[in-house]
């Protein structure tokens, strides 16, 4: 199917939800500004919704998933305080735009997907658009990711009770971990800070995550 979308349109969109979603709502980090003016977001959606890629809300991708919205994204990428030389692991590479968003922003990326048809098309994308320091996996995040651990940061976006403790032990020392804690309707954005050997917790503010599910996608009721 031809689009008949032209790609300066959408960079005048995202130019238009940086500015509107993000700035006027306080977001204020160079990097994480920039690097969500640079990704297109429309390229992690399905065509079918590319008109309302830019659009301030959630949308679905897939498998019952959703990518997040771009608000609540810039929030978490601002507050693990990202360093280009920083090696990430993040739980939950749904459509993969968060991926490239990391993928701009620090060293390397490693990114974990429950669903492998949502892990091999967030994979084809991120090949297609060029980010070459992307390692994706299928399997259950919540585990971690021990061949590549520790971490200077890692990113969840999926809900989960509680952290889960092999994200928390495979930090490095002054390592972050942003992670939405609390049941499946709504949760509170934590900050976690990992400080000699300890676990510092920092509540930021509420938000709503599809669940982050344990085990492999075959066992699910
Ligand atoms: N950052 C993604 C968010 C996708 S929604 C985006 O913006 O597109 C969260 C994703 O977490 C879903 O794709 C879901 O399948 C995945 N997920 C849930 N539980 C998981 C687990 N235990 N391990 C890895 N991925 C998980």
């Amino acid at each position: 199917m031809e689009s008949l979308f032209h790609s300066d349109d959408f960079a005048t969109q995202r130019e238009r939800m940086v500015r509107t979603q993000l700035e006027e709502r306080g977001l204020s980090d160079l990097r994480v500004l920039e690097a969500m003016r640079a990704v297109p977001r429309h390229e992690f959606v399905p065509e079918s919704l590319w008109d309302s890629a830019y659009e301030d809300h959630p949308l679905p991708i897939g498998a019952g998933q959703t990518i997040s919205q771009p608000y609540i994204v810039a929030v978490m990428l601002q507050h693990l305080a990202l360093q280009p030389t920083d090696r990430v692991l993040e739980v939950g590479t749904g459509s993969g735009y968060a991926t490239a968003l990391l993928a701009r922003m620090c060293a390397e990326v490693y990114s974990i997907e429950r669903h492998a048809e949502l892990a091999e098309s967030a994979e084809a994308t991120l090949v297609r658009l060029g980010y070459s320091n992307v390692k994706i996996g299928v399997g259950d995040g919540s585990l971690g990711w021990a061949a590549y651990a520790p971490f200077d940061a890692i990113l969840v976006s999926a809900a989960t009770p509680e952290p889960p403790p092999a994200l928390v032990a495979e930090l490095h020392e002054g390592g972050r971990m942003v992670v939405p804690v609390g049941p499946s309707f709504s949760q509170e954005l934590q900050l976690i800070r990992k400080v000699k050997g300890q676990a510092e917790v920092q509540v930021l503010e509420g938000c709503r995550f599809v669940p982050l599910v344990e085990g492999a996608v075959e066992n699910d009721s």
